[in-house]
């Protein structure tokens, strides 16, 4: 029997998980269904420009797998786009990075936030507005 797929990790969820092409009714288009994990290896590889071992370690999973994952995504994002099909992004086996950080320009604070908790607006030291979101903690890091 084969093992159940190990969670990968993702950094990001979408706000959009369905796209369709303009004028056609949906019921007449073919779906695809692109997971979550699928995304995340796209959105890393394609839009971060991460080399594939920084972005494989990123989502915890081998460099092939994450190879897999990304050909994979390409393949039905051209499908979707050459042919006309409605996509639809869900499911995959995945789980969020449980923490986001923030890092302030004005006293070097760095602190961090349970996912959905949205953006903070101002550090929680100095009150400074000049923040911005650092990178997913590395594993092992201090807290
Ligand atoms: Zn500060």
């Amino acid at each position: 029997m084969p093992r159940p797929p190990k969670c990968r990790c993702i950094g990001w969820e979408p706000e959009v998980s369905t796209f369709q092409p303009a004028g056609v009714p949906g019921r007449a288009l073919e779906q695809v269904t692109l997971s979550l994990d699928e995304l995340e290896a796209v959105r890393l590889a394609d839009l971060e420009e991460l080399y594939q071992e920084e972005a494989a370690r990123r989502m915890e999973v081998s460099r092939q797998t994450f190879g897999n994952i990304v050909a994979s995504a390409r393949r039905k994002l051209a499908d979707c786009v050459v042919n006309a099909k409605l996509l639809r992004i869900q499911g995959g086996t995945v789980r969020l990075a449980a923490e986001r950080t923030f890092a302030c320009e004005h006293c070097r604070r760095h602190w961090s936030l349970p996912f959905g908790s949205g953006r903070p607006a101002a550090c929680p030291g100095c009150r400074s507005h000049d923040i911005h979101r650092t990178i997913e903690k590395e594993k092992g890091e201090k807290k």
